[in-house]
């Protein structure tokens, strides 16, 4: 018999483009599309960001007083996702200023994760016996309100030149226990496409390094630039994991399923690294959505951090239950695969600590006592 295909609405159908905000509408369709006019009418001023959504006085006066620290930097496309008449939006949340990032608590860190303590030459943290993380720039296309690398990021003068860079890759090179390289930033793919060819061509000719990681947000705040070309150029390194950081369902649009697309079918694994943040994702509800629409874009759920004790971002932390009880509403109530690791980064540079809610009711011998998603109880007895 022959088998006729059903064609139906593709999964693409689900996901929707933002509504233009009424100051972009005569942009240009290849303009709105392409990365680099993107990044040049960034919003960066309150001038701007006035004419876009609907800002509060609170919002006013905390870009005064914080923009000099950390600037603000909104793509368009980012900010056509944001609710102009919400002040409590999850994306608005993400990247325009707070009155609570002035608040600097005695129990803040100025760098939380220590990760200048494990910095052998500037641009490496070595801190895994078998990988390390690799910083290419400092620049990113949206800077992110919760950003841990505060103190890094957006800062012109610490910027990564090339001298850093050749150092980075020198020590790489010397060190040959190190087979898994976290290319970060910033974000790396505020570097052009020649220059990540160089870094990626320069570890791929290093016969102790297996995999690398591109850790690049691009796909949630400036999807445009997976560019066809970039999907190329990654597909002849690889294994090439990109490790990407979506907060929120209404982050998943069309946009940035297409981008998801162009790497995957490039040959990439996605994996996606949440951060909990109280306001934007903070209850399994929001996180379950985001997750399920994540693997239909091809993304697995790899990471929820904890957040951070990095200075000013105090107003996004969540207490730990809040993450141990949306581990408990996933774990056995979907699918394992929508079911990422829930750490916490060790204060002071411990590395990455996972949590979990306990399964082990205990123990007597040979004999555990185990309890399922649903609270019944199991033993199994070893042999
Ligand atoms: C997160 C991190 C890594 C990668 O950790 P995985 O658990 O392998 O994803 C490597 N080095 C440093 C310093 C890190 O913070
Ligand atoms: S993209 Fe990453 S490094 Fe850049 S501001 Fe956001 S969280 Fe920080």
């Amino acid at each position: 018999m022959a088998f006729e295909i059903v064609t139906k609405n593709t999964v693409r159908d689900r996901f929707k483009s933002p509504e233009r905000p009424a100051i972009w509408k005569e942009a240009e369709e290849k303009d709105w599309n392409n990365w680099v006019w993107q990044q040049q009418k960034r919003i960066k001023s309150m001038e701007i960001l006035e004419k876009v959504i609907n800002v509060t006085q609170e919002e006013r006066d905390a870009f005064a007083q914080s923009h000099e620290q950390f600037n603000m930097g909104i793509t368009p496309y980012y900010a056509s996702l944001i609710d102009p008449n919400d002040p409590n939006c999850p994306i608005r949340l993400q990247s325009v200023p707070k009155k609570g990032e002035l608040n600097i608590l005695p129990t803040d860190l100025h760098d939380p994760l220590g990760e200048e303590k494990d910095m052998p030459v500037p641009g490496i943290t070595h801190r895994y016996p078998d990988r390390v993380l690799f910083y290419t720039t400092h620049n990113c296309p949206v800077y992110c309100r919760h950003c841990t690398r505060k103190r890094k990021v957006s800062d012109p003068s610490s910027s990564a030149a090339n001298k850093q860079l050749e150092e980075g890759l020198a020590y790489i090179e010397a060190h040959k226990e190190i087979r898994d390289v976290v290319i970060s930033g910033g974000d790396p793919l505020s570097n052009s496409d020649d220059r990540l060819e160089y870094i990626l061509s320069r570890l791929r000719a290093m016969d102790h390094i297996q995999v690398f990681r591109i850790g690049t947000r691009n796909l949630v705040t400036l999807p445009q630039r997976i560019t066809p070309a970039f999907a190329a150029m990654v597909k002849k390194y690889h294994p090439v994991f990109v490790h990407t950081h979506f907060n929120h369902p209404k982050e998943c649009t069309q946009e940035a399923f297409d981008a998801c697309a162009r790497l995957a079918d490039a040959g990439c694994v996605i994996n996606n690294q949440m951060v909990l943040l109280k306001g934007v994702n903070d209850n399994a509800k929001t996180v379950m959505e985001l997750n399920h629409k994540l693997l239909m874009m091809r993304v697995r759920p790899y990471y929820i951090f904890q957040c951070d004790q990095s200075e000013g971002i105090s107003h996004f932390r969540t207490p730990v239950d809040t993450g141990l009880e949306i581990i408990e509403k996933l774990r056995g109530w979907t699918s394992g695969m929508a079911v990422p690791h829930y750490v916490i980064d060790g204060p002071g540079g411990g590395g990455k600590i996972p949590v979990l809610p306990n399964y082990v009711k205990g123990r007597e011998g040979k004999k555990w006592i185990l309890r399922n998603y649903k609270g019944e109880e199991y033993t199994y007895v070893e042999p």
